[in-house]
This record gives C-alpha cells, sequence and structure tokens, in this order.
C-alpha cells in the first residue's frame, strides 16, 4: 500500500518521479528518525532551554573530578540506549602490590567483568628489580612503556633466551616457557603485559620461590645432587619482585646462560624496526603486528593506534575476538553497539582499559587536543576487522539507500575502501 504524501511535490514531469520518490523517502526517514528520538530522549527536543538544564543537573552529592573524566556518563549523547555492561576500568583503581624493586598491579575478570578473554598487568621494576623466574599457565605479550630491562627465558628446545629491551618494544612468551624480567640502569622500566584469558592473574603463575620451598629439602638434594644443607636458605614464601644487583653486560649474561646447548634460534622479542609498514592517513596511523609478523606471538595479535586530535577510529568490528584495550596517551570516548538495541559510550584516557566484545560494532574518536594513542589487543594468531564502511560502499547502492533513507550522493560520499582512521 502507498504512503499518504508528505509532502506536496509535483509528479507532473515523469524524469522527476524517481526524484520524487528519493525526497519523500529521505523524508519519511527524517520523520521516523525524529519520532524514535522523541521517544527515546525526549528532552532532547528541548535542548537549551532552561527546563532542560535544570533536567540535567546535579544538585546532590557527587565526584567532580571522576564527572570530569566522564562526561559521556554523565550527559550520554542522545543516541545511547544503555544497557551494556561497563567496558572501562583504569589502572587507577586497581589494587597496587607494592615490593622492594618495584610494583604491580593487574585488571582481571574480577575488576572488569566483560573481560572474558584476556587481562592486563601494569609492572614498574627498579634498576636491578627482578620480576622473579616463573611462568604462566597463559600466553604472555608485552609493551615496554618506559625505561629499559632484560629479558630471559628458554625455549622448548631448553636453548637460552637473553635480551635488552627498550621503550616501545614488545616481547611474548607462550604458556609454560619460563621467564623473568628485570629492570636496567639509569631507572628500570614500566610495561604492560596482556594475557590471553581473563581469568589470568598474576598472583596465580608459577613461581621459583615457592616451587623450591614447598619441595621436600631430601627430594631438592637429590634432584640437583647436592647436600640438603645447600639450601638452608631458601626463602620461605614467594619473592614476586624483589632487588637485585643490576646485570652485567649482555653478552656476557648470554654466552653464561646458553652453555654447551647455545642460544636459542627464537626470537621472543619484537623491536620497531621490525614492524610492519604503517598505515598511515590525514587522521592518523596504525600498525598491525600479529603471528604474520611477529612469528612467536600465536595466540595474541595487536594493533597500535594513534588518532590526531578530532579524528575516528572509523565504525569496525572484528569477527574473530574480543578487543582488549590500553590507553597510551590522549583522550577518546568509544561507543559500543550491542545487541538487542542496546549503546552506550565511555570516555578513556592514558592508564585506562577497555574492551569490547567479538563482533560488536564499536568507534574511538580522538576527544583531546593531543594524539590519542592507543592498543587494540586480540587473542587471536591473526588480526581481522570489517569496516562499515567498506561494507556499505560494497554492497548494491539501491539496498543501502532504502535502508538508510539516503540520497546517491551521500552514499557515493561513503569510503569505498577501509580508511581505518577518519581525519577530523
Ligand atoms: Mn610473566
Ligand atoms: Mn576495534
Amino acid at each position: 500500500m502507498e504512503t499518504p504524501r508528505q509532502l506536496s511535490i509535483t509528479d507532473a514531469n515523469p524524469a522527476s518521479v524517481t526524484q520524487d520518490k528519493l525526497t519523500r523517502r529521505a523524508f519519511l526517514g527524517m520523520g521516523s528518525a525524529a519520532l524514535m528520538v522523541a521517544g527515546m530522549v525526549p528532552s532532547l527536543l528541548a535542548a537549551g532551554s532552561e527546563k532542560t538544564d535544570r533536567s540535567r543537573s546535579n544538585p546532590g552529592p557527587h565526584n567532580p573530578s571522576l564527572d570530569s573524566q566522564n562526561p559521556d556518563s554523565v550527559t550520554p549523547p542522545g543516541t545511547d540506549t544503555g544497557g551494556v555492561p561497563t567496558f572501562k576500568y583504569p589502572f587507577s583503581f586497581a589494587n597496587k602490590r607494592l615490593y622492594e624493586g618495584g610494583w604491580s598491579r593487574e585488571i582481571t575478570i574480577r575488576e572488569l567483568p566483560i573481560s572474558r578473554s584476556m587481562a592486563g598487568v601494569n609492572m614498574r621494576l627498579t634498576a636491578g628489580g627482578v620480576r622473579e623466574l616463573h611462568w604462566h599457565t597463559a600466553g604472555e605479550w608485552a609493551i615496554m612503556l618506559y625505561g629499559t630491562a632484560r629479558i630471559t627465558a628458554i625455549d622448548s628446545d631448553g636453548r637460552s633466551f637473553v635480551s635488552d629491551v627498550k621503550k616501545n618494544d614488545l616481547w611474548y612468551f607462550p604458556a609454560g616457557i619460563p621467564h623473568s624480567i628485570q629492570g636496567l640502569e639509569p631507572d628500570g622500566a614500566e610495561f604492560l603485559l596482556v594475557f590471553d584469558d581473563g581469568n589470568f592473574s598474576e598472583f596465580g603463575t608459577v613461581l621459583l620461590s615457592t616451587s623450591m620451598a614447598h619441595t621436600p629439602r631430601e627430594v631438592l638434594s637429590k634432584n640437583f645432587a647436592v647436600a640438603e644443607q645447600a639450601f638452608a636458605g631458601l626463602p620461605n614464601e614467594e619473592l614476586f619482585i624483589f632487588q637485585a644487583e643490576v646485570p652485567g653486560a649482555l653478552e656476557a649474561d648470554r654466552n653464561a646462560a646458553a652453555g654447551s646447548l647455545g642460544k636459542s634460534v627464537r626470537d621472543f622479542a619484537f623491536r620497531p624496526a621490525d614492524f610492519p609498514a604503517i598505515k598511515r592517513t590525514k587522521g592518523g596511523e596504525v600498525r598491525i603486528i600479529d603471528s604474520s609478523t611477529f612469528k612467536v606471538s600465536t595466540s595474541i595479535a595487536a594493533a597500535i593506534v594513534t588518532v590526531r586530535p578530532g579524528g575516528l577510529r572509523e565504525l569496525h568490528w572484528h569477527p574473530n575476538a574480543d578487543e582488549w584495550q590500553y590507553f597510551v596517551s590522549g583522550k577518546g570516548r568509544m561507543t559500543l553497539l550491542a545487541t538487542g538495541n542496546r549503546s552506550r559510550t565511555m570516555d578513556f584516557e592514558a592508564g585506562d582499559v577497555g574492551y569490547v566484545p567479538q563482533t560488536l560494532l564499536h568507534y574511538v574518536e580522538n576527544t583531546g587536543d593531543t594524539d590519542l594513542v592507543f592498543l587494540e589487543m586480540f587473542k587471536a594468531g591473526a588480526y581481522q576487522d570489517f569496516s562499515l564502511s567498506q561494507w556499505l560502499a560494497h554492497t548494491p547502492p539501491e539496498l543501502v539507500m532504502a535502508h538508510l533513507h539516503i540520497d546517491r550522493p551521500t552514499y557515493d560520499a561513503i569510503p569505498k575502501d577501509e580508511t581505518v582512521i577518519m581525519p577530523a
């Protein structure tokens, strides 16, 4: 049945019929959008009025410093419908464990219940400070945020790996590979660890100290072929992080650890010089590092994203994995478009963790006046995403226009290729 006419448009010229239909479509589209907005957020229609200002005011108790960091929670955009579990947790809220030699804090599924597939740890080590020899049930991906450190491991052939890492270097230790981290001169290091398990906890790892402390001494004596007396000084509780002397020259450590077996042929570290080509646009840049380039990182893929002020990491989704985010610098906001007509916008800044469940549509917009830099992390061997623009641009135009009530010039303006980052 024909929809009743909403506008007086002449049909005298047959050539104008298509235009006529489009105009009516566009009008009807606007009408239903306006009705939807009116039903959902009536206050928007009266924006700017005194009544609206009072409707949005918060005369009771509130926390001005947190409110100022979360403007999209205090006054959500009119398009938000809510109903989305929180997908932000600042490291500032995390319980910091302090040791002589450094500290550690973590964000797991306990802190951020939506973060089922990944967890993160932020750690500081002084010069000489050691994250003790240990291994995990989860794979560990890391990026150096500050300073320098020496990392050690053995590979699955038992061969030794020792390397020094500096700011922006990465490393990856697969589950079960034993390793350590130690801060170097002049001021140690701070780094971010990302684990491929939301239930992971740094405090549930296999540590050298407690493994030895809880093995009968006579067994240690047999195992290492030395007298029991030699273990009289073993620590009887975990070390986790402790202060030690700054290690000597890298080559000396490498040779001593390699012994007769030789050094590992595997490289657990990854440096910016090894990074694949950066994809640059006017709006920013993105570097994708997954197992195609960082060979050992078989369970974790990463994108390091820079968005210029006003720029937008375009609307997209990831078909193969949840996204765990860490904000390195700047300010941004993200809307998570969930199933069942649910949506929520949250604000992020340096030190915050964000999370996007697999397949959900999202964008990240730079809302500050400096570059926004953040990490997109995935429990996957390969990075994958879909761009909303690319999908629409490669779907028959009439079909898309019939959905969105947009005209042909608007359809034609949609970028044909994945832009990744749109400029302001
Ligand atoms: Mn570890
Ligand atoms: Mn994403």
